[in-house]
């Protein structure tokens, strides 16, 4: 019999850390002289100094201090009230910029130099040349396709026939439960309700248009308001309620997310020409073509929802440069990226549904992230879907760029230079 290694790897572990004398009370629970918590919820210079002192008594240091607390932070501390709680500074991710990225969209309509908040090496430069050759193919065609946010409370009964009693007096009055969501907020509209039945539990897929804004916030308050009044009002006995009941993706890649979408669903394309993709990609359309068929086989082999390369890497770092939540990373970062024969060179294109941007609200407000929307031009009321347009475009330049790197055999070596050996 051969034991797997993660086994043997993991008995090994245990033994040296906890079979050995007095290693058996690592893992006890230890309740003594636990610290008391109360949330600080005002960031002020002040209470950053408090936490330092704190921090100070244990294994933090002056240096530490400087670097996260430092005088720009502190002067801005209290513009950061509405975002963050026990706050002590700020983390400097450095920023580079990636085009004049040409965009052809419905919404956006020029060049765009794109901020990217990123420790990795090679991916600002790996955006940079998709952006480039993109750009000197004529630009990227952008489309919003749909927007709408979800939120899906659950209700719980004691019987399926009252389920879909519930389930009627939705139905019947939804325009009183809409307009007790829209009283929350000027911007969130709703515009869909679908109820999915099990047994004796419901689900309501609240889908909401949020204007500028990401509207995760908003689609919570109105959701709250729409639950509440249900609650109150509906003659069916409703055992309990959640204002979110798991079902809506928020946070997580998922089946739903990527049929329905969750934010903005956005298709960005370009054709390259093959000249251009010699000169500046270094390899062939035939090449990228031929990785692409591999790469697409590795994507069904691993189960993954949707297929592409990288999305990811360029969502993470302009969530993080624009004051978006980069937690939502994890559902934005699923879609389908396609590159097909076109007569006049090589067709590419994403289609990615859960673009989850805003150009106001949540962290743009922020000094320097509201920067990186200025360094765009896309801040502010007006500009929340010509964002999402550019969040496209921008994944697209890094699927070029990567693929284009894999097929000619460069991509190590572009790591290697740029991140090892500058
Ligand atoms: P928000 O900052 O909470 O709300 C957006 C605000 O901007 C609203 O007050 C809205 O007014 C106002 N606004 C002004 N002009 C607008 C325009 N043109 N379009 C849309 N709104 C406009 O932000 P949010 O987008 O709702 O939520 C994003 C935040 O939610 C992120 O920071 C994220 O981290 C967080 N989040 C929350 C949850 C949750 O479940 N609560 C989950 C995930 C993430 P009106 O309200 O009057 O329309």
């Amino acid at each position: 019999m051969i034991i797997p290694h993660h086994v043997t790897e993991m008995l090994a572990r245990v033994r040296a850390r906890i079979m050995r004398p007095g290693g058996e009370q690592s893992l006890d629970p230890k309740p003594e002289g636990a610290h008391s918590y109360r949330p600080v919820r005002t960031a002020s210079e002040k209470s950053i100094a408090r936490y330092w002192d704190l921090l100070m008594k244990g294994a933090a240091s002056a240096t530490d201090q400087e670097a996260l607390a430092d005088p720009t932070t502190l002067a801005d501390a209290a513009s950061y009230s509405a975002n963050i709680e026990n706050m002590i500074g700020t983390v400097k991710v450095p920023v580079g910029v990636v085009g004049p990225l040409r965009v052809n969209g419905v919404y956006a309509n020029g060049d765009f130099t794109v901020p990217l908040a990123t420790t990795e090496a090679a991916l600002v430069a790996s955006y940079a040349r998709g952006a480039h050759i993109a750009s000197r193919a004529g630009g990227i065609s952008t489309a919003v396709l749909y927007e709408g946010v979800l939120r899906t409370p659950a209700f719980v009964f004691e019987t399926l026939m009252q389920a879909g009693q519930f389930v009627d007096w939705v139905v019947s009055h939804i325009d009183g439960l809409k307009s007790e969501a829209e009283k929350t907020t000027r911007h969130g509209k709703l515009v869909s309700v679908e109820p999915v039945i099990d047994t004796n539990v419901v689900f309501l897929l609240c889908r909401y248009t949020t204007g500028d804004a990401s509207g995760q916030n908003m689609v919570t308050i109105a959701t709250d308001a729409f639950c509440r009044h249900a609650a109150e009002t509906c003659p069916v006995p409703i055992k309990r309620w959640y204002v979110e009941g798991n079902f809506s993706g928020d946070k997580k890649a998922s089946a739903l997310g990527m049929l329905t979408g969750r934010g903005r669903k956005v298709s960005a394309s370009v054709v390259l020409p093959d000249e251009l993709i010699g000169k500046l990609l270094g390899t062939t359309a035939e090449a990228m073509l031929d990785y692409g068929r591999v790469a697409n086989l590795g994507a069904l082999f691993s189960g993954q929802m949707g297929a592409q390369a990288h999305y990811a890497n360029a969502l993470a770092a302009l969530y993080i440069a624009t004051g978006q939540d980069a937690a939502c990373v994890a559902e934005s970062a699923v879609g389908f990226t396609r590159m097909e024969p076109h007569e006049n060179g090589l067709f590419c294109s994403v289609t990615m549904p859960n673009i989850l941007v805003g150009s106001v609200g949540g962290g743009t407000g922020l000094p320097s992230q509201m920067a990186g929307l200025n360094i765009m031009g896309l801040k502010g009321a007006g500009k929340g879907a010509a964002l999402a347009e550019v969040t496209a475009a921008l994944c697209l330049c890094g699927e070029i760029s990567i693929v284009a790197a894999l097929s000619a055999g460069d991509f190590v070596r572009a790591h290697e230079s740029l991140a090892r050996h500058r």
